[in-house]
Formats: C-alpha cells, sequence, structure tokens
C-alpha cells in the first residue's frame, strides 16, 4: 500500500528507523514522542486534526476488539532476537507437574513452538491456548488480560511464562491462582518462589485497601479516556453498586492517570478504577487515599467473600 503522506510515527531506534522511513516515502513523519502504555492507548482522535494518514505502532500487537475506524494503524511487532534456549532449560527443574500451560508477551511470540518443543523433550506436556479477542496471539498475555492462561488454567499443573519484568507473572499468578515459573530470557534468571512472595504482598495490600474503603463515604469512580481502557458500562454498575448502598460518587474521567491529579480532588475518599486494571494494583504506594478495582467494591460491600477475590481484567 502507498501512503503519500506518513505523518506518524512511533518508534523505537528513533534516528536510523526514521531517517529509514524518510527516505522510503514522500511525506512527512512525525514522531509522537508522548507515553505510549499499549495498543489500548493509541489517541486516534488526537490525531485527526494533523491529517495523519498512517499510523505506525511499533512494540505492541493489536488489540483486536478495540474498534478504529479513523486512521489506518500498521502494528510492527518488535521481536526479541534473544535465545530463549538456555533459559528454558532451566526452567525445567522449577515446574510443578507435568501438564505445563505455556505463555509470554508479543516480544517472544515468535519463540512459542520453540518452547513447547523444548519442553515435550524433557517429558513435559505443553498446552497453548488463544485468548479472547482481546488478544492477538496464541499463547500471549496482556497485563489487562490473561485469558490465554484462564481457558487451560484447570487443564495444567502450573503456568510457565517466558518474559522479563515481573508486571506480567504476577497478573498470571493472581489471575490463575495456579504455580508460575518466570523464565527471563535476558538475564537467564528463573523465578518462581519470589512471584508468590510478591504475590502475597499485593494481596495484602489489597486487602488493606478493601479495608479502608469501607469506611469511605464519597467515591470517585475513574474512566479512562484511553480508547482500549474505557469500560463505561462497568462505571455504571459501579455506581449503581454505590447508589444501592446511599454512597456519594462521582465519575472522574481521565487520560493519564498520576497520583498529582488525583490528590487535587480533595472530597474523594476512596477512587474505583474501571480503567487500566494494573493502575489500582501496580501504582497503589504511589497514591495517598485507596483506589480499588471494581471486584474489590463487591468485597468492601460484602457481595462477594475475600476467598472469591479475583484480579481485574479487561476482558
Ligand atoms: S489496559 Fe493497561 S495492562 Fe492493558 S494493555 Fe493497556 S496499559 Fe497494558
Amino acid at each position: 500500500m502507498q501512503y503519500k503522506y506518513l505523518k506518524v510515527l512511533k518508534i523505537i531506534h528513533l534516528k536510523s528507523q526514521l531517517n529509514y522511513i524518510k527516505n522510503k516515502i514522500n511525506g512527512n513523519v512525525i514522531l509522537i514522542a508522548d507515553t505510549c502504555f499499549g495498543s489500548c492507548d493509541i489517541p486516534y482522535y488526537e490525531f485527526i486534526d494533523l491529517k495523519i494518514d498512517l499510523i505506525i505502532h511499533i512494540g505492541h500487537t493489536r488489540i483486536p476488539n478495540i474498534q478504529n475506524k479513523s486512521i489506518p494503524i500498521i502494528y510492527l511487532n518488535a521481536y526479541s532476537m534473544i535465545d530463549i534456549r538456555r533459559v528454558i532449560k532451566k526452567s525445567i527443574t522449577y515446574l510443578t507437574g507435568e501438564k505445563i500451560g505455556i505463555v509470554t508477551t508479543a516480544q517472544h511470540i515468535k519463540d512459542i513452538d520453540k518452547i513447547k518443543k523444548i519442553l515435550e523433550k524433557n517429558n513435559l506436556k505443553p498446552i497453548i491456548s488463544k485468548g479472547n479477542n482481546r488478544i492477538s496471539e496464541h499463547g500471549q498475555i496482556i497485563g489487562c488480560n490473561y485469558s490465554s492462561a484462564s481457558k487451560i488454567k484447570d487443564k495444567v499443573d502450573s503456568f510457565l511464562f517466558v518474559g522479563s519484568g515481573n508486571f506480567h507473572p504476577i497478573g498470571l499468578i493472581l489471575s490463575s491462582k495456579k504455580p508460575v515459573v518466570a523464565a527471563d530470557p535476558y538475564s537467564n534468571e528463573v523465578k518462581k518462589e519470589e512471584l508468590e512472595i510478591l504475590r502475597d504482598k499485593i494481596l495484602k495490600q489489597r486487602y488493606g485497601a478493601i479495608t479502608l474503603s469501607k469506611n469511605a463515604n464519597n467515591f470517585g469512580i475513574l474512566i479512562g479516556l484511553k480508547k482500549g481502557q474505557q469500560r463505561f458500562d462497568l462505571a455504571i454498575k459501579v455506581k449503581e453498586l454505590l447508589d444501592s448502598f446511599n454512597k456519594n460518587n462521582f465519575f472522574i474521567a481521565i487520560n493519564n492517570f498520576s497520583p498529582i491529579y488525583l490528590e487535587s480532588i480533595r472530597d474523594i475518599d476512596c477512587f474505583i478504577s474501571t480503567s487500566c486494571p494494573r493502575i489500582a494494583i501496580d501504582d497503589y504506594l504511589q497514591y495517598k487515599k485507596p483506589i480499588i478495582t471494581p471486584i474489590e467494591l463487591e468485597i468492601a460491600f460484602n457481595e462477594r467473600k475475600w476467598d472469591d477475590y479475583e484480579f481485574d481484567q479487561i476482558l
């Protein structure tokens, strides 16, 4: 497809890639220097005024259930070139049972068959599933959606996550309630116990936040303005629950959440986030007032038991 003007670019290796594209087309390229947390976070409507013809989004896969009728987008996945074999072999002894669910992020998705074969060679039974319509690839997870794992969690003894950092494996362990081993190809580190300690710490924080929210009278229902983080129907349900308990509540819509913005809204005792589920969980300590998820609100108002706690996801 030929585009006369290629004006928007989300890019990592700035100079060489910008120059490459500039040389290939007869048009202008604009680098968007704002934060971009995922494919949920593409400000299509702001781009319309700039008369953008095409968006190139690098490093995230498409979220299929986000409707985009404005500007065409090319998603360029930034695959990791690192060899995953060493860390996968190392992870074998940490795994529980023989039926192993494999999940990973967009960066390692092309290695998923390689991971499967290594497990099979070690007499394990790997299982890979495709998530729901928020997920592009087999075995892929994103921070707000673990449906690739949920679909198979009753069939597996444990999960193997391949990727770096705690962000994805902690969501996996909280959502699946199964043993999780995280194999990091970059550091060659394998984590299991560390994840369980972190999970317990987060659950204690969540319990504390729920307890604090029980005494709140004024609630702010947070609505994300980023297109892929909007759950307005859920916000309405949260409002109905608060109304039924005669609690004051207000909708608050924000694009980028930060402690400074929320602290300036003084009359609120507790926030309920219907936006990215990770705001309440991962950024909790940055906020002076409790931020809880809609599921946690149900627990606070005895509509759900703590034993039935679930990690909030955009499904
Ligand atoms: S909603 Fe949050 S977790 Fe989900 S893709 Fe966006 S930034 Fe990531």
